[in-house]
């Protein structure tokens, strides 16, 4: 007869057998012991819910950069190197974006792959104080998410290829998400009169939101594709005057930077400060930027409300 110490190990361990069963059955093709087939970190909110979505179950994803903070000015921290250490897979979204991670990967080492999103994507030139520049922030044009998602589904499967039918499964499913959202947002910005598609944002972030839904980029409160530089007295009376000559109807705060300047600017030109925008971050929880879907949607209704003077609402399916 089992003493009483060793029918409790045996119902542990018939517990725990049950526990695994239970996780390989609803995780679809879980591998781990904690459901997980891969490791991945990812240095923005964007990049890392793009990776959230084709990886599923099968992938545990760190990210980098918390909601609501500037990727071009984060410092990187001492956890951020060891999250790398362990890596099989590190997603960044490229370009002045994230280029301090350079210095992360040097310091820790690792064997992870490293995937530059921006070299999958369609990229546009931008102005900055150096001239012309990349424009690194491809994700506002959602045909770029869906060429990420693809960049994504590859390096997944190189790193775990038994998980091959999930990840291409998951990357389908979202890319169409990603087709009916540019499609929606098509609708919603061809409601404001061609002559209102003006805009103004705190940094020159939604270049590519502009390029592929036809609006015309005035100008920027900070003239530059980064958030690091700084707007001369010069530079801002050039603002308010070309505000003024244009006719420009609102201009719109990003929800990660003050937004002092722009309701200095916004009064000295005449025009409103409309509601601010997710440009290089995603939101917290509960907030409307919380998911890329919902922070371009979220975008979309703001830019379309803002520059038609409030005579244009969008709704979008979920
Ligand atoms: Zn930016």
């Amino acid at each position: 007869m089992p003493s009483p110490r060793a029918s409790v190990v045996a119902l542990l361990a018939a517990a725990a057998a049950s526990v695994l069963v239970v996780a390989a059955g609803c995780g679809d093709e879980g591998g781990g012991a904690n459901g997980t087939s891969v490791s991945a970190v990812a240095t923005t909110t964007q990049v890392a819910d793009l990776v959230r979505n084709v990886g599923g179950s099968r992938v545990a994803v760190d990210g980098i950069l918390p909601a609501n903070a500037d990727p071009h000015g984060y410092e990187p921290r001492p956890s951020d190197a060891a999250a790398l250490t362990d890596a099989d897979v590190v997603f960044q979204a490229g370009g002045d974006i994230d280029e301090w991670l350079d210095e992360v990967v040097d310091s820790a080492g690792g064997h992870a792959e490293r995937v530059t999103l921006i070299d999958s994507v369609t990229t546009v030139e931008g102005e900055d104080e150096h001239g012309e520049e990349t424009d690194p922030h491809w994700w506002q044009d959602p045909r770029n998410a869906i060429l990420a998602v693809a960049a994504i589904r590859g390096a997944l499967v190189r790193a775990d290829p038994d998980g091959r039918a999930g990840y291409e499964r998951r990357a389908a499913g979202y890319s169409g998400k990603l087709r009916r959202l540019d499609a929606e947002v098509a609708r919603c910005i061809d409601q404001v009169p061609a002559g209102k598609r003006k805009l103004v944002t705190t940094h020159d972030a939604l270049g590519y939101f502009a390029n592929r839904y036809g609006i015309e980029v005035i100008g920027a409160v900070i003239p530059a594709l980064s958030t690091q530089a700084q707007p001369s007295a010069k530079d801002v009376g050039e603002l308010v005057d070309q505000i003024k000559s244009e006719g420009v109807e609102a201009i719109f705060p990003e929800a990660s930077l003050s937004r002092k300047l722009e309701q200095a600017i916004s009064r000295e030109a005449g025009a409103e400060v409309g509601g601010q925008l997710w440009a290089d971050t995603l939101g917290p929880e509960g907030s409307s930027g919380e998911t890329y879907l919902d922070a371009v949607r979220a975008n979309a209704g703001t830019l379309a409300e803002g520059l038609s003077g409030g005579s244009v609402t969008c709704s979008f399916s979920r």
